[in-house]
């Protein structure tokens, strides 16, 4: 099944705090047109923005797809839409800085696994198990925890979310200043 080139577009992409990025997405149940119509904005929406990963949640849609890009920037693209994620197995330990497109302008140090088995759904519903390291396995955590609610300033020890919120607010009133 193919998606309409015309009909995708770059939507909005929600910002902390808002509601729906809190919430539990639901889980996928069917792969219909609006599934693949909503990965291929997403993927636009991701490649616009620029960024790596982009989970549905962050588009206001409460659903379980996730899209990703880490391929190296010199390297071909390598678009990875997730359908209902879920982890299955950990190893190790990393901690990498991160960013987040519902967070601009912050980025803070998080500890992660260093490896995960994933398994998902691809856009044809087949069901794939991958296993990744590096800022694909990094991507892939980042990703799923926007599915159940969980920004990655929610891993920051108190006093860092602490220091997070006082300088997102310094954010929001130098934009607003902008305006
Ligand atoms: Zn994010």
């Amino acid at each position: 099944m193919h998606v309409e080139r015309d009909a995708m577009a770059i939507r909005r992409i929600y910002h902390y705090p808002e509601p729906v990025l809190k919430q539990v997405a639901a889980p996928v149940a069917a792969i219909d047109d609006e599934i693949r119509l909503l990965a291929a904005d997403m993927a636009e929406t991701m490649y616009a923005a620029p960024g790596v990963g982009l989970a549905a949640p962050q588009v206001g849609v409460s659903k379980r797809v996730i899209v990703m890009d880490c391929a190296p920037k010199d390297q071909p693209p390598q678009l990875v839409v997730a359908v209902n994620p879920e982890i299955v197995a950990r190893e190790g330990g990393s901690v990498e800085e991160e960013g987040c497109l519902s967070v601009p302008g912050y980025y803070a140090s998080v500890a992660r696994s260093e490896q995960v088995t994933v398994r998902y759904l691809d856009l044809e519903g087949r069901e794939r198990t991958v296993t990744t390291d590096g800022l694909w396995a990094v991507c892939f955590q980042h990703e799923i925890d926007h599915l159940d609610g969980i920004l990655f300033v929610d891993h920051l020890s108190p006093l860092k979310r602490a220091l997070f919120r006082k300088k997102w607010k310094k954010l929001q009133e130098q934009q607003e200043e902008q305006l």
